[in-house]
Parts: structure tokens; sequence; C-alpha cells
């Protein structure tokens, strides 16, 4: 495994790996948290209409034991003040029935401020008892056990259509029983008073309702106008069956608000997890680049210090020859002083390099921008090469070059041509015709070194700019090289406000061209 598959490892197991389990995590921890909150929120509004029921409980309660006090204190009388003053302060509270004593057709008493209503329904309230004889008895029977309970008669007579009977058995001091019960009406009980207590309840928010079963409209409702039944929690009314009181949030409902967070938590998670595999995958690429910058390096000093012992092996050889008088004729000595002259000649070219290569990397050697010719100066650069380049057995074509003015430092042009030339020259095994041409765009000249050599594949021609980068595979590795050229020549141009170009095809040559901005008309 190299160095960068390792580093890909090390950052997926310590970032990526984790950050998707606890992605994974809190995504199905999410709806978890939605259905627990959602369970707890209704086991709350169930709580409040639970209490809403106990409420109108104790008010029935209170009305019942109110009235078996008051025919335990006055029971013959015919004006019970106590029942009077029961009646007086509930409006909801139509009237107050009781009978002399148990049995089939006991006499029956009414309390009512209304007498026309209680003279209207007393047949019918008398009917309604005696229909519901079986479930007297067994009022009575919890009231012998102890148990003090009611219960609500459903009467067929119209005149009690609007009404409910609440039945009862009172009991007075000497152990006498008898029925009694209230007859209600169940819309202005629930105006009067269930109505003040869901308005505390609900404040801005909740909405609470009463509702007559099958019926869509509220009997009462803490929001008026209010007709969204759907979304909201039921629960039976107990005192009046046949109506429900209903509880739902004012605004979004729960499940919406904790959808919507949710979903928000949802954003936020996948967002930080795209942000996470982009800061991955940037500090990938900066080590990656660290990497291979190291790895260059290295090859650096390899090909660097082969490249210094050759010539200073054969140095120390001929010189050595020499000294000990082993060179036979002139001609041999001749022949070594060339070879010395000439591995010194290279060593100082390396040296060169070298030292140039990290004064323009450190930014100390400045250029003087001038109107320099293109054409020009690769005339004066073939010159020079002309001798070195035939006798490798190089043809090149630099015929017919226009004229080409730029703004640039006449030195670092020539410094460019040479390294260009170099590699043209260096990575031509067979084919061993070089091209040299200039033109010029509406804002640029451009100056190309085309060669047919070994070319240069795609993947590499994105880091033979690059220091130290060296083209690793093929019988370029034999080819001498530091893998400062290229990127000497584009620090250069970089500093010129140039830039570079390369086309190349494996196996068909390469051209490489500058380009650099037009110098201002006629100066040269
Ligand atoms: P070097 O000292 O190795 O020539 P350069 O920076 O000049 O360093 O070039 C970087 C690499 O680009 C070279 O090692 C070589 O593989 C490739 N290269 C440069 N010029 C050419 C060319 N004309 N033809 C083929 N390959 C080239």
């Amino acid at each position: 495994m190299n160095p960068t598959q390792r580093i890909a490892l090390i950052l997926t197991a310590v970032f990526l790996i984790p950050a998707l389990f606890f992605s994974v995590y809190e995504i199905s921890s999410l709806t978890q948290d939605e259905k627990m909150i959602g369970d707890i929120y209704e086991k709350q509004l169930e709580s409040i209409l639970f209490s809403v029921n106990q409420y109108s409980d104790d008010i029935i309660n209170d009305w019942m034991s109110k009235t078996q006090v008051s025919l335990d204190s006055d029971p013959a009388a015919e004006e019970n003040t106590g029942l009077q003053n029961l009646a007086a302060l509930n409006e909801s509270l139509r009237l107050i029935f009781y009978t002399d004593t148990l049995g089939q057709s006991p006499r029956l008493a009414i309390h009512s401020l209304d007498s026309g209503l209680a003279a209207r329904l007393r047949p019918a309230i008398a009917h309604t008892l005696a229909l519901h004889q079986p479930q007297l008895n067994q009022l009575v029977r919890y009231k012998k056990s102890g148990f003090q309970k009611n219960e609500v008669l459903a009467s067929p007579d119209t005149a009690l259509r609007h009404y409910h009977v609440v039945c009862f058995i009172s009991e007075n001091a000497n152990a006498t029983l008898r029925t009694a019960g209230f007859v209600v009406e169940p819309s202005a009980f629930v105006e009067d008073l269930v109505g003040p207590k869901l308005q505390k309840i609900a404040k801005d928010q909740f909405v609470l309702a009463v509702y007559e079963k099958d019926n869509a409209a509220p009997v009462y409702s803490t929001l008026s106008g209010d007709t969204v039944t759907s979304a909201m929690l039921t629960k039976d009314f107990w005192v009046f069956p046949g109506y429900t009181l209903g509880i739902r949030t004012q605004g979004a409902s729960l499940q919406h608000l904790v959808r919507q967070r949710t979903q928000n938590n949802l954003m936020l998670l996948i967002g930080l997890d795209v942000i996470l595999v982009v800061a991955v995958v940037l500090a990938f690429r900066s080590v990656k680049k660290e990497v291979q910058l190291a790895q260059n390096k290295a090859d650096f000093v390899a090909n660097v210090s082969h490249e210094i012992r050759t010539p200073l092996a054969l140095i120390s050889m001929f010189a050595e020859t020499l000294e000990m008088g082993r060179a036979k004729s002139e001609e041999k000595k001749q022949e070594y002083y060339a070879i010395i002259r000439q591995e010194t000649h290279r060593l100082t070219g390396i040296v060169n390099k070298i030292l140039n290569f990290s004064q323009t990397e450190a930014g100390k050697k400045t250029l003087h921008l001038q109107p320099v010719d293109l054409a020009h100066e690769i005339k004066d650069v073939l010159r020079v090469y002309d001798f070195h380049l035939k006798s490798k057995g190089f043809v090149y074509d630099a015929q017919d070059i226009p004229p080409t003015r730029v703004l640039a430092d006449k030195d670092a042009v020539v410094e460019i041509i040479v390294n260009l030339l170099d590699n043209a020259i260096k990575y031509s095994p067979e084919e061993k015709t070089i091209e040299l041409r200039t033109g010029q765009s509406a804002t640029e000249g451009w100056l190309a070194v085309r060669d047919h050599g070994v070319g240069i594949a795609r993947t590499d021609q994105k880091h033979i700019f690059d220091k130290f980068y060296r083209v690793p595979t093929g019988n370029l590795a034999k080819s001498r090289g530091t893998g400062l050229g290229l990127s000497l020549v584009r620090q250069l141009l970089t500093q010129q406000k140039g830039r570079i170009a390369v086309e190349s095809d494996l196996g068909a040559g390469s051209t490489f061209t500058i380009f650099l901005p037009l110098a201002p008309n006629n100066t040269v």
C-alpha cells in the first residue's frame, strides 16, 4: 500500500466511517424521538380532557349532595328553599325532582323557577322514571353498598328532547331512600359552567371544544368560528353521553412541529456530512500533494547525486590518467582535455540550474521587462546550439518565423527557450527533428517548440510543471534530468504575466507553447 492509499484509508477510518455511523444512528433515533414526543404530548392532552371531565363530574356531585342536604333538612315542605337556591344559582339546572319514596308509582315533587316548564315536563319525567326502573334499582343497590352514583336516563319523550335527566338515590337522616334528579340543559351547562374552565385551560395555546356526536359544528369552542375537528384529540364527555370533548394545539399541530423539527435536524445532519466529506477530500488532496512533493524531492536528491557523480568520476579518471602520463599521444591528451571540459560544463549546467531555480522560487531574481522579439531570441539560441544539435544528429526548422514582440525579460526568455530545446533533445531518441515557431494573437505573442520524441501521457501532463517531477516510466528514467526545468520555465513565465501550454501524444512527440503579453507597438 503506497503512502497516498494509506492516508486515504486513515481519513476514511477516522472521519468518514464514524460520521456515517453517527448519521445513520441519528436518523433512526430522530424518528423514534418524533414518536415518543408525540406519545408524551398525546398523554398530556388526554390528562387535560380528563381534568375537564373530572371538573364537570364534580359539579353534578356537588348538586347531588346539596340536593340531599336540602331534602334532609326540609323533606316535606312544598317550597324547599335549599333547592330553590340551587336552581336559582345554576341556570342550566332547569328543574330538580324527587319522589316521596321508592316503588312503582311514587308521588313526584318538582322544584323549578319555571313553573310552566315544570308542568310540561312532569308526565315525561314520571314516564322516564317508570321506564328505567332496572337502572334505578341498580342505583339503590349501589347506595345501600355505600356508593353515591348517578345515571343519565335516556328519554323517548319529545318534551325532554333538549334536556338530560340525571338521576340518583337520596337518603335522609332516618335512612328513607327516594329517587331524586335533575333536568339539565346540556348546552347551557357547557356554556355557563364548562366554558370558563375551558377558556382558562386553553389560554392561547390550545383549542378546546365540546361536540354533540355526529355534528361537526361544536356546541362550544374556545376559538370562535373554529370548525377544524380532524386534528383534534377527542374523549367522551362523562356527564352527558352523546357529547365529546376535543382538544388540539393552536396554530400548527404538534405533529407538524415535530416533523418540521425532524426535517430541520435531518437537513442539518446532511449538511454537516457534506461539509465533512468536502473537508476530508480537501485534506486528502493537500496531504497527497505534500506526499507527492516529498517523494519528488527524494527522487530529486537521488537524480542529482547521480547527475553529479558521473561527470565527477569521468573528470577524476581522465585527470588522473593525464597526471600519471598514461596518455600515449598528443591526440589522446586533447581528447581527454575535451572530455574534462565537457563534463565540467555539464556540472556547471546542473549547479546553475539548481541555483537559478532556488533563486527564482525564492523571488530573489528580479526581471527587467522590456520589448523582446521572440524570433530574434530563437535565432540567437540556435546559433549557439547549432553545433550541439547537429553533432547529435538533429535537424531543426526555424525558417520564416515572424518577428513577435513581447514584453519580457531577455535573459529569462533565453533560459526558457534553452530549457524547452534541451528537453526536446533529451526526449527525442529516434526521430530527431525539432520545429520552432512564433506567432501572435490580439494580446499575446507565442513561441512553440515541437519535437517528435517520446511524448507525454495525458495523466503525466498535469504534473510535469511541478517542481522535482519527472515522468517515472519508460526509458525516460535513463535520460538525465533534475525535474526542475519546466517548473523553472513556468515560474519565470508567471513572473512575466505569461503562461505555458503543452500538447503531447505518447510516442508521437510534444509541442510546448509559451505565451507572453505583447509589447507596446513599434518599440523593438
Ligand atoms: P527534467 O530535468 O526531468 O527534464 P523537466 O522539468 O524539464 O525536468 O521536465 C519534467 C518531465 O517532463 C521530464 O522528466 C519528462 O518526463 C517530461 N518532459 C519534459 N519535456 C518533454 C518533452 N519534450 N518530451 C517528452 N517528455 C518531456
